[in-house]
Parts: C-alpha cells; structure tokens; sequence
C-alpha cells in the first residue's frame, strides 16, 4: 500500500475522537494517525502523550493536528500548534469566541499553514442536493427542529454545562450549519428565548427566529429533553414544494418522497477536504454557525427553567 501524505495527531482523545476521527483516519487515502496528545486517555497502538506541547517537541515529522478537545480547550492547543508551523483542523464550534477563532486565522496567515475549521453535518450525505434544489425556488418559510436527548448523546459531559460549552447550542448550531450552507441568502437573528436550567451556566433549550432579506418567517427550535429518536430536521416551503432535510443531513425529501439520501460519510470528507487545503495552506474559516450562536446569547431573553441533573 502506497505511503499516507501526512503524518497526523489527534488531541483530546474523547468521544468524537473515537466514534469518528480515528475510523475516518484508517480509511484515509492522505493521512496517517502517527500520535495523540490527550491527559487522560490514548489509543492502543499509538504513540501517546500528555500534553500537545511535549507531543509538539518530540514529533517534529507530524505536520497536522487535528483538536478534537471541547471548545474551551481549544484555542490555547491550537496557537501553539500554529505556531510550531503545523496545520490545524479545527472540531466544530472552532473556538470558545469569535475573537479568538479570528486570532487564529491570522497567525495562520502569517506562518504559511491551513486552518480548516470544520462543520461535519455539512457533509452529510444529502446536504450538496438540498442546496441544489432550492437554487432558484422561492423560499416562503423555514423551520429547523434540533432536537434530542442530552443523556443519550452527552453522556455524564460536563464541559457541555459551562461557559463556552454553549449548551444546547451545541448540537443545534450543526443545524445552523446545515441552513447557512443550502440557503441561498444571508439571514440574521431577529429575537431569541434561551432556557437555562437554574443550576447550570447553558441552556437546555432555545427558540430562535431569525429575519432574512425577503422578511419569511425563520424559526429554529432546540431542545436536549427529546426522549427517543432525535429530530434533526430542516423544513422549507418553497415555490416548488416542501422540503423536508432529515436526519441531519442524511435524507431529502420533496412533498414527502425522498429525493436523495447515503451513509455517514461526513468525518471521510472532513479528512478528505483537510487533504486539500493543506498543500496551499489554504485557510478555510466560515463562521456563519458560530455567529448566529453568539447573537442567541447577545440578543436572547434568559428564561430560568428546572433544574438538570445527569
Ligand atoms: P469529550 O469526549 O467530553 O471530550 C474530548 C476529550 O477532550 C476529553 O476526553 C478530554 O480528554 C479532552 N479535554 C481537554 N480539555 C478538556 C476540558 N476542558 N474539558 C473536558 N475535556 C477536555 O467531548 P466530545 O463529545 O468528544 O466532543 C469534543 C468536541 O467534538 C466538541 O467540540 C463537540 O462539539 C464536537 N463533536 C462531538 C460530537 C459527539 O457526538 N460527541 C459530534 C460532533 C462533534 P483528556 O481528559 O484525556 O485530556
């Protein structure tokens, strides 16, 4: 089998990093999981270290570093690997705040290297034919429904509960990060309700409406107290029918018949465009998802609600 291109780490050996970096990682044509960097944990077979900075110094042929840490880790790991002249591939939200997530889009430009901040749910498999069908129609009314259980999926997390793990924000913005990808227009947040559990520092649960430049009513709901199946859905009324995105991303349905649909692909592709922007040093940085999250805390009106215990 030929070499893999580049020699990669992950740090913050947690649950999205083995759910989903490291199958995606073997099955990579570009890229080879050469180490990990995380305090508590490591995969079997891999060199492992504690910190990224000692990983940073003993590992000079390992020239990406893929954070995989929750988002109030992220920014200090991912300066000191940029500036030890590494490429950087961001988890979704990229920062703890948008100044810091713009700090390192700068120092990036100035060593010369990637910065891939990514959006996995807009890989999903019928993201790219959403988009194209709604090209060209008229859109009337959108309505994103997020909304799952935080004991299945965020089992005993409690980064997710402090400031800068934006709650229930957390699965919800890869629903804004589906919208901003198929919509055709910019859209802004007009008003927000966000509902805190009394004991807790992020909301459990969100209402959002947002205004766009044809004045339709925009709505996103987010709830983390759906018991059963959860409920990723993007509903648009258009001109030429409704569409229905389900499942996160995965199904496309029109007037209830299913248009397009696949597997889970989206951390292949994550890898797969990472492997792209890297011989440019290409920096791909949308902060779309992450701004319309940040208005919901400028602009919403806080609602204390029970309070939440795992
Ligand atoms: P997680 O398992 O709770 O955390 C990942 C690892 O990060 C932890 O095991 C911990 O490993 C390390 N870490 C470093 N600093 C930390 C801190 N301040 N608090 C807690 N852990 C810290 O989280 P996750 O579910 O993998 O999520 C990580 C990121 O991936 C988040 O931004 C999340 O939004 C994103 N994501 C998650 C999922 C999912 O299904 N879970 C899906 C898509 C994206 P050590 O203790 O060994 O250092």
């Amino acid at each position: 089998m030929a070499a893999k291109t580049h020699k990669v780490a992950i740090v913050g050996v947690g649950k999205i990093a083995r759910d989903q970096h490291v199958p995606a990682i073997e099955r990579s044509q570009s890229f080879e999981l050469a180490a990990t960097a995380s305090r508590n944990a490591e995969i079997s077979g891999t060199r492992a270290y504690r910190t990224l900075a000692e990983l940073l110094d003993a590992e000079p042929g390992i020239t990406c570093i893929s954070l995989c840490t929750p988002p109030q880790a992220r920014y200090a790991d991912a300066r000191l690997a940029l500036k030890a002249g590494r490429h950087v591939m961001l988890e979704k939200p990229p920062g703890a705040t948008l100044s810091e997530v713009h700090d390192l889009v700068e120092l990036a430009r100035s060593k010369n290297v990637s910065l891939y901040a990514t959006w996995h749910s807009r890989h999903a498999a019928a993201v790219d034919a959403a988009r194209e069908w709604l090209a060209g129609r008229r859109i009337d009314a959108i309505r994103i429904n997020w909304k799952e259980d935080v004991r299945y999926w965020h089992p005993g997390q409690e980064w997710i509960w402090e400031a800068g793990g934006v709650g229930v924000f957390d699965p919800g913005i890869n629903g804004l990060s589906v919208l901003t990808e198929i919509l055709p227009f910019p859209i802004h947040l007009a008003s927000a309700e966000l509902s805190f559990p009394e004991n807790r520092n992020t909301p459990i649960a969100a209402s959002l409406r947002f205004r766009a430049p044809t004045n339709i009513p925009i709505t996103a709901e987010f709830d983390w107290l759906e018991e059963g199946s959860p409920l990723w859905d993007i509903e648009i009324d258009t001109d030429g029918g409704a569409m229905l995105l389900r499942e996160g991303g995965a199904r496309l349905l029109i007037d209830g018949k299913e248009k397009a649909s696949g597997g889970d692909a989206e951390y292949p592709r994550l890898y797969a465009r990472f492997a792209e922007l890297i011989p440019t040093g290409a920096i791909e940085v949308d902060l779309a998802p992450m701004r319309h999250v940040a208005d919901a805390f400028t602009l919403g009106k806080r609602v204390t609600v029970a309070p939440f215990h795992w």
